[in-house]
């Protein structure tokens, strides 16, 4: 039987891992005409947003190389990062996922780069895709 999907959840923005936000942003802001979204700096990465009809685009260009996004880049070169899905309550759903054996990252909610409490889930235990929770 299908079950509906929760009223609030959406796709909220798919980060993408670059080497260079300068390079990288004309593609996306010039040739697919996206508008710009400023937003601030998290876990070492600067951010920029790009309105792709609602969700966001975020390119992620690491600002030293050892953090999450430059060590990432360099063991994978870039790429999508993650997928961030924001939810009608953060905390029902890492119980939830919790409950069902998906190992959460941040034990406790904390603030991400839109400033709402966000929580990560490891690829181990939803298919090889880094998963960010955010609230809607
Ligand atoms: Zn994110």
């Amino acid at each position: 039987m299908r079950q509906s999907t929760p009223k609030g959840l959406r796709i909220a923005h798919v980060g993408i891992a670059v080497r260079s936000i300068a390079e990288a942003l004309p593609f996306y802001r010039e040739i697919l005409g996206m508008r710009e979204v400023e937003l601030a700096p998290t876990d070492g990465a600067r951010i920029r947003g790009l309105d792709a009809g609602g969700p966001l685009i975020e390119l992620l260009e690491a600002e030293e190389e050892d953090s999450p996004i430059g060590r990432f880049v360099a063991r994978r070169g870039p790429a999508i990062h993650h997928i961030c899905f924001a939810v009608d309550d953060l905390d029902a759903a890492l119980d939830r996922c919790r409950a069902a054996g998906a190992r959460v990252i941040d034990e406790a909610p904390r603030i991400g780069a839109e400033g709402k409490r966000i929580a990560f889930l490891h690829p181990a235990s939803t298919g090889g895709v880094l998963i960010e929770l955010t609230e809607a």
